[in-house]
């Protein structure tokens, strides 16, 4: 048996959940097994982690209940089954989860809402409320207005795009097998187990193929592109057997599976982009009080603000300068640049009256944030 793994200790985790773990050949959901993995999840909240499950089964679920033929469906109907299986899918985690105590949200996502800033920063936004309440979010691709065209289309890949999003330490990818083979193990029997990858290049690529499985849309090779993308976000992505009960436990007993891992810290990684980001739309040119505020982990406030340039908006790169005009470092927008305007120097009882409405507390949150060692 391969060492365990320490999930208890890793502060934020995404589960990714397959449509075939879920789902009976009769075309029911399997409350039995789901409620083991649920059971592991309430055990992580316990130690401390923040859960997200990304969960796939809406469009097996759905057409089942509406009769509808998967393999001859056209995409309104798969559509029209995702609506409908989505309900019950949710339903189920909502009632399992509520038996440990703990509370479930709904949030379904397309491509563009973690591809594009400005949504990516609103996703992230009602994820971190959610995690915040001790809520388990249960996301799935928002199936009925998600066209070939701009759909994830497997959930791996959003599952990591979830993980990128929220800097999860771990993303956990529930399979129909237990990890990478070097060759297919369903043609070869000898096919040597792969338990640690740390550099996904063409010869990992190579292993991984072009799978299928009948229930859901992602094979080994959407799981190597899942981890190529969680890995480079800073997060070890676990490949493991789903279909077993106490999925998570048993990772955490050493379970065989697959790490791909993390390419540094999420938050390292994120730091590295934004200081190395090209298209900076503004400046924001901040007093003593703030930079100081900055340097200590603070996030940088209305208040701090003497002046702005350029018409950037919410989620753009933004320079950050002192005085001096010495760049003290570089941050993402949280508002556009009129809305910062009517910011400056406002204190945070004051943003309401100034804006309108309620707003954000903050000018650069600071996990978006990256200071230059300048001093
Ligand atoms: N979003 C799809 C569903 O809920 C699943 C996509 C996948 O299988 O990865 O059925």
């Amino acid at each position: 048996m391969a060492a365990g793994v320490e999930l208890g200790g890793l502060g934020r985790l995404v589960v990714k959940v397959g449509s075939s773990l879920l789902i009976r050949a009769d075309g029911g959901l399997d409350r039995s097994w789901l409620q083991t993995l649920i059971a592991d999840v309430a055990t992580l909240k316990e130690r401390g982690s923040d859960v997200i499950v990304v969960s796939s089964g809406a469009v097996a679920l759905g057409a089942s209940l509406l009769g509808i033929n998967r393999r001859r469906a056209r995409l309104p109907q798969l559509q029209a089954a995702a609506a409908a299986g989505q309900v019950s899918l949710v339903n189920a985690y909502e009632t399992g989860l509520g038996e440990f105590g703990i509370g479930t949200a709904q949030v379904l996502l397309t491509r563009s809402d973690t591809e594009n800033r400005r949504r990516f920063l609103n996703a992230r936004a009602t994820l971190s409320e959610l995690l915040g309440r001790r809520i388990v979010p249960i996301v799935n691709e928002n199936d009925t207005v998600s066209t070939d065209e701009i759909r994830y289309g497997d959930n791996d890949r959003l599952a990591a795009r979830v993980a990128q999003l929220v800097m999860a330490d771990a993303l956990i990818l529930l399979s129909d097998v237990d990890g990478l083979y070097e060759s297919d193990p369903r043609d070869d029997p000898d096919a040597v187990h792969v338990a640690d990858v740390r550099r996904i290049d063409e010869r990992i690529r190579g292993m991984a193929g072009e799978t299928r499985t009948d229930t859901g849309s992602g094979g080994m090779a959407t799981k190597v592109e899942a981890a190529r993308i969680a890995t480079h976000a800073g997060c070890e992505t676990f490949v493991t057997l789903g279909s077993r009960p106490h999925p998570l436990e048993a990772l955490a007993a050493g379970a065989r599976h697959t790490v791909f891992r993390g390419n540094g810290t999420p938050a390292a990684r994120r730091k590295q982009w934004l200081a190395g980001s090209l298209d900076v739309a503004g400046t924001l040119e901040i007093d003593a009080g703030a930079a100081a505020a900055l340097r200590d982990g603070g996030s940088l406030l209305p208040v701090g603000v003497v002046s702005l340039d350029g018409e950037f908006r919410r989620g753009d790169v933004l320079r950050i300068t002192t005085g001096g005009g010495r760049e003290l470092g570089r941050g993402l927008a949280e508002y556009g640049h009129a809305e910062a305007e009517k910011l400056l120097g406002a204190r945070s009882d004051d943003i309401e009256r100034r804006l309108g409405y309620r707003g954000r507390p903050v000018l650069v949150h600071r996990d978006e944030l990256v200071l230059f060692d300048n001093d």
